[in-house]
């Protein structure tokens, strides 16, 4: 069960109370397959420019990415730096060069369109629904956004949300989506818009679902030592998605809702994982094992 997933590559940099790094892989395509890759297999639609590192494009491949989708363009790469604050939670963005990706066309190459699983990071809504239509017949379609386009392209995005499945957004996203203050009435309103499974993340306070016939809440690992969060948004989604696809799971059937739950807490993990090291860092080490064990702590410290 392969998951297709498309989004930004790109090379950060990134300023934190701990240091900075000038250069480094990252964008959200990157982040979610790395995440994903330890549960499905996966396959990445994306544009890089002529300065994409080979070892960059082997960690992907030796993960097990199929990068059959990533266009070599003639260009530079995609750069995005930002600027994390004292507390973590919040960053500023200090320059985005779009470069290749300003003229991404994105194809699905033909043995990616049979697929079941389909995930649509966050990048311009015209774009994303241009890929959702070059699938056959996903049984599962999902995918983020972010404050720019809900901002700039309000009406192309409630198009594309309307196809999803699932919407994988934060709180401030969410609160602007619905123009809402709280965050149950935000869900109401967001859940009306089309997808039927609503995940909200609340950075280091956890992440909750939301259905009109479900509602599940977890809360962030509690982290020794919080180096980069940059990614922990794409990790969690790449975790959520990777869990549900290597289980096979069908939305259109009568499926266990604890499965959802799950895929929250494995999204959580994955999250966790991503801001123990700068960067994708954490993903040059990380094992399965690793990941089982953190998701059944999470159990412990979560039952009563
Ligand atoms: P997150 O911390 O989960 O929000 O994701 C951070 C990643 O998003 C970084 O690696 C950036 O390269 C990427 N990113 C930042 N801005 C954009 C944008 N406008 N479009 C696509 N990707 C972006």
């Amino acid at each position: 069960m392969s998951l297709v997933v498309v989004g930004s590559v790109a090379y950060d940099g990134v300023v934190t109370p701990h240091g900075s790094v000038e250069r480094m892989l990252g964008g959200a395509c990157t982040y979610i397959s790395l995440a994903a890759s330890y549960f499905t297999p996966v396959r990445i639609v994306g544009v890089v420019g002529h300065d994409f590192a080979e070892e960059d494009h082997q960690l992907l491949t030796g993960r097990g990415i199929d990068t059959a989708g990533l266009e070599r363009a003639d260009g530079l790469t995609f750069f995005w730096q930002g600027e994390y604050f004292e507390n973590m939670n919040q960053r500023r963005t200090l320059r985005t060069d779009l470069n290749v990706f300003e003229t991404f066309d994105p194809k699905l190459p033909a043995h990616y369109q049979d697929e079941d699983y389909l995930l649509l990071g966050n990048i311009q809504p015209a774009l994303q629904r241009q890929v959702r239509a070059q699938m056959k017949s996903p049984k599962l379609t999902g995918g983020d956004t972010m404050n720019l386009w809900i901002d700039i392209a309000r009406e192309e995005l409630l198009k594309t949300i309307a196809e999803w499945d699932v919407l994988v957004i934060n709180d401030e996203e969410a609160h602007m989506l619905s123009g809402e203050k709280s965050l149950r009435k935000s869900a109401e309103k967001i859940l009306a818009m089309g997808p039927k499974t609503l995940i909200i993340k609340r950075g280091g306070d956890g992440a909750a679902i939301y259905r009109s016939d479900h509602y599940f809440v977890a809360p962030a690992f509690p982290l020794d030592s919080l180096f980069d969060p940059t990614g922990a948004g794409d990790c969690f989604a790449g975790g959520f998605f990777g869990y549900l696809a290597g289980i096979g799971f069908n939305p259109a059937s009568d499926f266990d809702k604890k499965e959802l739950n799950r895929a929250v807490v494995f999204g959580s993990v994955m999250g966790s994982y991503c801001c123990e090291r700068f960067g994708v860092d954490r993903f040059r080490t990380l094992t399965r094992e690793e990941i089982d064990a953190r998701y059944n702590q999470f159990k412990e410290f979560t039952h009563f």
